[in-house]
């Protein structure tokens, strides 16, 4: 099932989402949630995706920057940490959850996660530009963190100004 994109503003995307226990790999439940969160993040033309933007305070993320290209590019990282970054790069960055908006953010060129898949096994992966950017970006919402803290609060404000006039029209929903 597609979910609805929960929106800036929810208090469910500051928090800390909790880790996936031993008891919750490898079953059903956790097998839907995972195609569901895929299902929602085509749906909504996402190339990245993590648990509290569909409501769920759980360390899970999907990720694709191929947005259904290519099989072999779409990654589950569950109770996913940084574990390394190198480097430097600057681009355009977005939300699911912050839609109509973009900002140039500065993040690590390259990135490597140490996660556990659906059955609960480690793994790392490295990833470069626009996936290290994907990592970075999904483990921050795993933290309470949304990619508007990585700006100047003077931009920072002016989007929230703007947000403000659209919950009034009712358009942020
Ligand atoms: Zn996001």
């Amino acid at each position: 099932m597609v979910y609805p994109i929960v929106k800036w503003g929810d208090p469910v995307l500051d928090r800390e989402a909790e880790d996936i226990k031993e008891k919750d790999f490898d079953t059903p439940e956790l097998n839907q949630l995972i195609d569901d969160m895929f299902e929602s993040m085509y749906a909504a033309k996402g190339v990245g995706l993590a648990a509290p933007q569909i409501g769920i305070a759980r360390k899970i993320t999907v990720i694709d920057i191929s947005t259904g290209e290519r099989p072999e590019d779409k990654l589950v990282l569950l109770n996913p940490k940084i574990i390394h970054l190198e480097g430097k790069q600057s681009g355009e960055e977005g939300c699911l959850s912050i839609p109509g908006f973009r900002e140039q953010v500065s993040r690590a060129k390259r990135a490597t996660v140490k996660a556990q898949n659906i059955k609960g096994e480690a793994f790392e992966i490295t990833g470069e530009d626009l996936l290290a950017r994907a990592f970075q970006h999904e483990i921050d919402h795993l933290h309470g963190k949304l990619y508007v803290k990585h700006i100047s609060a003077l931009k920072r404000d002016l989007i929230k100004r703007k947000v403000r006039k659209l919950v009034k029209a009712g358009e942020w929903l």
